[in-house]
C-alpha cells in the first residue's frame, strides 16, 4: 500500500517532467522552427510537428532555426504520415501524440493524488467533512447529505 503510493508519486513526477519537456518545444515550435540538416536528410520541428525528409541534399549540415509562417498552422498534419517522393521519404509526426500518451495518465495520476489529498476521513460527512461520530439520523446535520452505512466504508478500504 505504502510502496504503491510511492511508485505512483514517482510516476506522477516522471510523467510531469516528460510532459513539460514535450510541451515546451511543442508550444515554441508555433513561433520558431528548429531543425538539423544532415548530409542527405533533414529533420525539423515546426508548428507542433516533427518533419523528416530524406534524399534531399542541402549542401551543408548543421542546426537551422527560423520563424514559422502563420499559414503553416492550417497545413500542419494532425496525424502521423509518411510519404514517398522520387528522391526519398517525408515523414510527419505531430507532437500532440506523445503529449497525449504521457499527458493523459499523468493527468489521471494528478487527479488521484489530488483526491487522496482532499479525501475526507471515514466517519465524517463525505460531502462537507462534518464529524458524524455518534450520528444516528442517517443524515449529515450540517448539509443534509445521506450518511453511507459503515459496511460500505470498510469495503472501500481494500
Ligand atoms: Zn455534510
Amino acid at each position: 500500500m505504502r510502496r504503491r503510493s510511492r511508485t505512483r508519486r514517482l510516476l506522477t513526477w516522471v510523467g510531469t517532467v516528460i510532459c513539460v519537456l514535450i510541451l515546451g518545444p511543442w508550444a515554441l515550435s508555433y513561433w520558431w522552427s528548429v531543425g538539423y540538416v544532415g548530409p542527405s536528410w533533414d529533420c525539423q520541428l515546426l508548428a507542433g510537428v516533427v518533419v523528416y525528409h530524406s534524399g534531399i541534399s542541402w549542401g551543408c549540415t548543421g542546426w537551422a532555426f527560423g520563424d514559422v509562417p502563420r499559414g503553416l498552422f492550417r497545413d500542419a498534419p494532425l496525424i502521423p504520415a509518411v510519404g514517398r517522393s522520387s528522391v526519398g521519404i517525408t515523414a510527419c509526426f505531430p507532437l500532440w501524440l506523445p503529449l497525449a500518451v504521457f499527458g493523459v495518465p499523468t493527468g489521471v495520476f494528478w487527479w488521484h493524488a489530488w483526491r487522496e489529498h482532499c479525501r475526507i476521513p471515514p466517519g465524517h460527512c463525505q460531502h462537507c467533512g462534518y464529524d458524524l461520530t455518534g450520528n444516528v439520523s442517517g443524515q449529515c446535520p450540517e448539509c443534509g447529505t445521506p450518511v453511507p452505512s459503515d459496511g460500505r466504508e470498510q469495503a472501500g478500504q481494500g
